[in-house]
């Protein structure tokens, strides 16, 4: 079957009451019909739910669909994207484990690496995403326990080279814990690339209308049972709420992402042949500087689009004001554009140093590309652009 089948036909069990559309178990346990079956349930020979943070046939559907789309053979939910992340590193590192990093990181994955883990004495090298092999080899160390990526990244678009990836997995022995959020299933399945792991954030796109938070980490079946003993126990479970919107959302994800890819690659074009424009970056543009690349991992560019504009801040600030349509907000994957100034808000906080190495300059702009009709996407892009090139001229 297909992934857009798949999505749509994978439900819970139909109740005695034969719903069409699967009912929201807003419950925090569940009654046992005896205290055999208790016993049972809590020895696990026999399947079943128990109480709301181990599992919910809500969050359960949710993850089946996921594991589905991402060739995996198992999967936890959670509550936000970080809480995946978290629980990945948590469950399967330990005191004296090493962690190989792309530099290019979600700032609280940055976070987690640098400021948690290391109070538990796991180590990290981080590597640039477009690092050559051998560059990606000389961080190995005999300790080296997982290598976590995120490709395309944020803000820059960086892609790394999964199957090379794959390839020093098979030397070294890591755990391949990718963050596939920019991507996500439908244009990108690491596992089927040899990452051991796939992780989101599933409020972007899966969610995709900017509601609810949520997150999955999906992969191998004993690394998943390790994940899954963490999270009963520490708690970071999806609500059941969430998990039903994230459900129906993964219905359209199909659909959308054409959308959101369709309309990306047609607005970078439009903004890669304005003269005003000092850059575009966007994967499946032929000027990016990895689009072989691309082309061979993903099955279109994705829906952000980063754009560096001349003058700064203060052309930011007048693009923005001069824009009609596009929200500013620091979230992405949303049907609604959203426009951000990564040096001012997302990556505020990194060293002048760490923003040179990944490329945030006062003038880029991160574009997260929504469904409006693209004809007034360009548009209104083209006329904030003419708008604000004037603080150039009286900027002086
Ligand atoms: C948003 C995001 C996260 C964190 O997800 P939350 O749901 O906000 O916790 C992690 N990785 C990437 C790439 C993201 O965009």
């Amino acid at each position: 079957m297909q992934k857009q089948t798949k999505a749509i036909r994978t439900q819970a069990q139909q109740s005695q009451n034969r719903e069409h559309s699967v009912p929201l178990y807003l419950t925090s346990s569940f009654t046992f019909e005896s205290a055999e079956q208790g016993k049972a349930l809590f020895e696990e020979t026999e399947e079943g739910n128990i109480y709301s943070r181990f599992s919910n046939p809500n969050v359960t559907e949710f993850v089946e669909k996921v594991c589905m789309l991402e060739n995996a053979e198992d999967g936890i939910a959670t509550g936000t994207g970080m809480a995946a992340v978290f629980a990945s590193m948590g469950a399967l590192l330990k005191s004296g484990d090493h962690l190989v990093a792309c530099r290019a990181l979600f700032g609280s994955a940055h976070q987690i690496i640098t400021q948690i883990l290391s109070k538990w004495g796991i180590t990290h090298t981080y590597v640039d995403a477009t690092a050559t092999e051998e560059e990606w080899e000389a961080a190995m160390q005999p300790n080296t326990r997982m290598v976590y990526l995120e490709t395309p990244s944020n803000p820059g678009l960086e892609l790394v080279d999964l199957r090379m990836l794959a390839r020093l997995k098979a030397k070294y022995g890591f755990i391949l814990n990718v963050d596939n959020c920019f991507a996500t299933p439908i244009l990108q399945t690491p596992i089927d690339f040899g990452a051991d792991l796939s992780v989101h954030s599933a409020t972007k796109y899966m969610d995709g209308q900017g509601r609810v938070l949520g997150g999955i980490v999906v992969g191998r079946a004993d690394l998943i049972q390790s994940i899954r003993f963490f999270a009963r126990h520490t708690g970071p479970s999806l609500s059941p709420f969430n998990a039903w919107i994230l459900s129906k959302s993964l219905e359209t994800l199909d659909l959308r992402m054409e959308r959101h890819c369709r309309n990306a690659l047609q607005l970078a074009e439009a903004l890669d042949t304005h003269t005003d424009v000092e850059r575009v970056l966007y994967p499946f543009l032929p000027s990016h500087p990895q689009y072989d690349l691309a082309k061979r991992q993903m099955s279109a560019g994705g829906a952000i689009v980063t754009i560096e504009l001349e003058g700064g801040f203060d052309r930011v600030k007048a693009f923005f004001d001069a824009l009609t349509i596009p929200t500013l907000s620091s979230n992405l994957g949303d049907s609604r554009t959203i426009v951000t100034n990564p040096n001012t808000t997302t990556h505020a906080k990194l060293k002048p140093e760490e923003k040179a190495a990944l490329g945030i300059t006062p003038g880029l702009i991160r574009i997260s590309v929504g469904l409006e009709a693209i004809e007034d996407l360009i548009e209104d892009f083209t006329q904030a652009i003419a708008k604000s090139a004037e603080v150039l001229k009286v900027g002086v």
